[in-house]
């Protein structure tokens, strides 16, 4: 019998990968099935980050780079940073990896040591308090409501902070809610942190370019410059660009952080794909005409999903402010019946029944810590997402 470590008894499988495969499971059946789950853009990677990605293979960049990144990627990167955050970083302060996703892992990995708390704010993404725990941490959640815009506040911040805490997570725009913090906001965090100096925050700014109704972006080491040398900007391609296949993020922090996260990169992923770096220094170097038109579908496909909703009974959801999600207060079907006869008792039998039904995979709100809800993903063709809505408002009339 294969003896796993035990340290695998402190990680889920992706909550979100189980979705993706009992939607496998129906499609085999030829039943239509529209996945409402997966965290990405349908569009397709722009034409010259692709054409750059061709020509690097071409010039013959298919061998190794240096661990943290080619240096005209880091360059891209710190040029990035500085004329869209105003943030100022040396190239030994920022590192590229294969996606956002391990160099979170790598920076918790660097600083955690047994026992010490992280603190994720939710609804938060699926993956942090697993990383936190595998990073021998322990997550300490903190809850956040619909009525404070699913924001932390500075009340619940201090009464999360104990002499154990080492991180806090911000993720704005925010997965799975798309709220997006304000500069005003993230000060009054800042000032709860002062009397913390161990805490280091991490800032997840994986969605920065994907907001609505013009609503401003703001970073914490922006906005307290007197916190940077405590916060780790994470941020990559997979989102603005729609890239996520390329694998693509990067890291900027104190230099002393950055070295840890490559060494621990140095032993296992080694660098990020060669030719996916060429392509990213094409993506954040270039153009960016394609966003404007990307995020008017986006927002046509967020007023489509509101409009459903308020026709479903039973659901209720407010208006996103970033991202590609909506976050479903499913509230109102908890007790109800199913026609064959099953009481609804949570958002995961609410998720069930409406793929039952429909055939729209949607998220349960128990997989980013706050139940009963559903997250919805907006990303798929917009007549795709029309017909999906109109499947979950019949799948919502049908319970008695
Ligand atoms: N952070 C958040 C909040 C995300 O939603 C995701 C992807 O779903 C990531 C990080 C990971 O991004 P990447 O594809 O760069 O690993």
């Amino acid at each position: 019998r294969l003896r796993l470590a035990p340290r695998m008894s402190r990680l889920r499988p992706s909550p979100t990968a189980e979705i993706s495969q009992r939607l496998r499971r129906l499609a085999a059946e030829a039943r239509e099935v529209i996945n409402l789950g997966e965290g990405e853009l349908d569009f397709d990677t722009p034409v010259h980050v692709r054409r750059a990605a061709h020509d690097a293979i071409e010039r013959g960049e298919t061998k190794y780079t240096s661990v943290a990144g080619t240096q005209v990627l880091r360059e891209a990167i710190r040029d990035k940073l500085h004329n869209e955050n105003g943030l100022d970083y040396t190239l030994d302060e920022i590192i590229a990896g294969p996606g956002a996703k391990p160099l979170i892992l790598d920076a918790l990995m660097a600083t955690v040591s047994p026992g010490d708390e992280v603190i994720i704010p939710a609804p938060h993404w699926v993956s942090y308090p697993d990383m936190a725990r595998l990073a021998d941490g322990e997550p300490v959640i903190l809850p956040c409501d619909a009525a404070s815009d699913w924001k932390p506040t500075p009340e619940r911040l201090a009464a999360a902070l104990t002499p154990k805490s080492r991180w806090l997570v911000l993720n704005s725009p925010n997965n799975p809610t798309g709220a997006i913090l304000t500069a005003e906001e993230l000060s009054a965090l800042a000032r709860v942190l002062a009397p913390y100096p161990d805490v280091l925050v991490l800032c997840d700014d994986i969605y920065e370019h994907i907001r609505y109704d013009g609503l401003p972006f703001a970073t914490m080491p922006e906005v307290e410059p007197a916190l940077k040398s405590r916060c780790v900007v994470i941020n990559g391609v997979s989102k603005a660009f729609s890239m996520t296949g390329w694998r693509l993020g990067y890291a900027a922090g104190p230099a002393p952080l950055i070295k840890a996260m490559e060494t621990l990169q140095s032993q296992s992923s080694t660098n990020a794909s060669s030719i996916s770096q060429a392509a990213a220094v094409a993506a954040l170097r270039e153009e960016r005409d394609f966003m404007d038109e990307w995020l008017t579908t986006l927002d046509e496909r967020r007023h489509i999903v509101l409009e459903a909703i308020e026709r479903a009974p039973g659901l209720a959801c407010g208006r996103p402010q970033g991202a590609f999600y909506a976050y479903i207060d499913c509230s109102g079907l908890i007790g109800r019946k199913r026609p064959d006869s099953d009481v609804i008792k949570t958002d995961g039998d609410v998720a069930a029944w409406i793929l039952d039904a429909s055939g729209v995979g949607l998220i349960p709100g128990a997989a980013f810590g706050t139940s009963p809800y559903l997250r919805l993903a907006y990303a798929v063709d917009t007549d795709v997402l029309r017909r999906a809505m109109q499947g979950i408002v019949d799948a919502c009339k049908q319970l008695g």
